[in-house]
């Protein structure tokens, strides 16, 4: 499965940005994917939340940003934001684009919990 080898290198990454002490309070992962990418959100959060369980980890969630596909076209440089794929420039119909954001899959920032929780 796709999403099991990608949850393991977030995982492997959050490792090695915090310490040991640190992995306990991590609270949330900032994920920005794009939807080229081909993850499916809920197939990675189950994955992560499958693999963290019984870890120092197992507070840790994933909170997925997805990012919209942005096309820019080569030959009249119009840029457009497309939902289902389409691979045509919406003003001159040349099929030469290039692909400005849908790809990413990067981890934003690491969230530890606080440690005092007042404001529950
Ligand atoms: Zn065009």
């Amino acid at each position: 499965m796709h999403e099991l080898g990608i949850a393991q290198s977030i995982l492997d990454i959050v490792r090695q940005s915090v310490t040991e002490e640190q992995a306990s309070a991590v609270r949330w992962i900032r994920i920005r994917l794009g939807q080229l990418s081909g993850v499916v959100p809920d197939s990675l959060e189950f994955c992560f939340k499958a693999i963290v369980s019984d870890t120092t980890l197992q507070k840790a969630a994933l909170a997925i940003e997805q990012m919209p596909t942005v096309f820019r076209c080569k030959k009249c440089g119009y840029r457009f934001q497309v939902n289902d794929l389409e691979y045509l420039c919406r003003e001159c119909k040349s099929p030469e684009l290039e692909i400005l954001s849908g790809k990413e899959l990067d981890i934003v920032e690491i969230e530890l919990e606080e440690e005092s929780d007042g404001n529950l």
